[in-house]
């Protein structure tokens, strides 16, 4: 129906997150149609993404430079060291504008049915840097889940005797939420992690 060039296309664009084979074959479409305001801008953005962007060495994070401008950047408090599971999960912390120290991005969860261990997600490097360092607080941020509170009781097991501070993230009501709409989980966890009014 399509030559090899556009087939290949789809291929490779069917590949990314949320986008399935029609939808893929859709944007696909949409590309070779906008030849000139899309197709072309684009692959030259991702051909120049491809030459430039690295991964930070020190945190995790991607950027044009190494260290990141976040791990460069004086003015973050080096006191705080911020976990995440990945860089979205950095990204999501960084839109808040709100957390001024700094990320470890681990690059996955542990898993033990996907043979995800503490080495492949830098775990010991992670203990390291909070020893070592000027950290004094360490922030757990992987997401809410069984793999995400695994990992989180695996590094605070880790730190436990290291001389920092651990923390997580509190889980409850979501700002705007209504009881009635929340899974049982969510309100069991905030009835937990109640504080004074
Ligand atoms: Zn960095």
């Amino acid at each position: 129906m399509v030559g090899p060039e556009i087939e290949r296309l789809i291929q490779l664009l069917s590949r990314l997150p949320g986008l399935g084979p029609r939808s893929a074959r859709r944007a696909a479409l949409r590309l070779v149609e906008r030849r000139d305001t899309l197709l072309i801008p684009l692959s030259e953005a991702m051909a120049e993404a491809a030459v430039r962007v690295k991964t930070c060495s020190v945190c995790g994070n991607f950027d044009t430079i190494d260290p990141c401008a976040i791990c460069a950047d004086p003015r973050r408090d080096a006191a705080l060291l911020c976990v995440v599971e990945d860089v979205a999960g950095l990204w999501a912390m960084e839109r808040t504008g709100c957390f001024r120290g700094r990320y470890a991005v681990l690059g996955g969860l542990l898993s033990a049915l996907d043979g995800v261990g503490p080495e492949d997600l830098g775990i010991a490097r992670l203990v390291d840097r909070a020893t070592s360092s000027e950290v004094a607080e360490v922030i757990l941020a992987t997401p809410a889940t069984v793999e995400g509170q695994t990992t989180a009781h695996y590094i605070a097991d880790r730190l436990a005797l290291c001389g920092v501070t651990v923390s997580g993230l509190a889980h409850g009501v979501p700002v705007g939420g209504e009881l009635d709409h929340l899974d049982d989980g969510t309100i069991t966890a905030a009835l937990r992690a109640r504080r004074a009014f």
